[in-house]
């Protein structure tokens, strides 16, 4: 298959979402809500990988109708890690888009299999998000290998080990000099903090180094504060030269 001449991406940031949780520790702190989430739409001329599925049923339908716009055949679904908010949305958009293929890291896929049976579901996000939640889940298939493309661009997998949970990765997409960071980084918000020791958060450390040698240009965090514009890891020549649009239209 001949190389599209652009590649161009493009996000979208469901917004942060109250949930049941327990009381604030803190007097007079804001009830509990989720931080704003990301899926990443990453497109050449006909066809669309997405990265990540968001959480409710509300978000994956909001998100498919925003997909649509673009008029690309979305060929792929790539989650970055085994978390429900970033994958609960599948049934959704699968039954938007059924010849979407969702694919992972082995790792991911696993993850996903242990936060998806009965119990750990209906403790967790069902009871946080009650009926907001798909009462079908799908998992990813497992990659054979840490690259495939969109119309003969790759897309490169960084395996970045325990950062906010196992095995989690980033996307790389080198020729837009883009990453999609999942939850290796965040942008103005609160990291997933409680799942890490002294130990994994050395492991953290090195996958946020792991990233930054890549020098991309652009960062899309897993969770953002939706006022601020990509992260931008490093200041260069090339910093306004990016095919980026958010989801507000304006260009970054
Ligand atoms: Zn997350």
């Amino acid at each position: 298959m001949s190389k599209a001449k652009v590649l161009k991406y493009d996000v979208f940031v469901a917004p942060e979402s109250p949930f049941n949780g327990p009381p604030a520790r803190v007097a007079n702190s804001d009830p509990p809500a989720w931080d704003p989430k990301t899926a990443t739409l990453i497109f050449g001329e006909r066809d669309a990988v997405l990265v990540d599925a968001l959480l409710t049923i509300r978000e994956a339908t909001a998100l498919a109708k925003w997909i649509e716009l673009h008029e690309r055949r979305l060929t792929t679904i790539y989650i970055t890690h085994g978390h429900g908010d970033h994958f609960l949305g599948l049934p959704v958009l699968l039954d938007r888009f059924p010849g979407a293929r969702v694919v992972a890291t082995k790792g991911t896929v696993e993850l996903m299999r242990k936060n998806t049976t009965p119990d750990v579901l209906d403790n967790g996000f069902r009871a946080r998000f009650p009926g907001q939640i798909s009462d079908t889940t799908v998992l990813a298939e497992a990659l054979d290998s840490m690259q495939f493309d969109i119309e003969g661009w790759p897309l490169v997998v960084v395996e970045a080990g325990h950062t906010d949970t196992f095995n989690t990765t980033s996307l790389h997409v080198p020729d837009i000099s883009l990453i999609v960071s999942g939850d290796v980084a965040y942008n103005r918000c609160h990291m997933f903090a409680s799942a890490t020791t002294p130990e994994s958060r050395t492991e953290w450390v090195a996958a946020l180094d792991l990233l930054a040698a890549l020098r991309p240009t652009a960062v899309v965090t897993g969770h953002k504060d939706p006022t601020q514009a990509m992260c931008r890891p490093r200041l260069t020549s090339h910093e306004n030269t990016s095919n980026s649009t958010e989801n507000n239209g304006k260009r970054v």
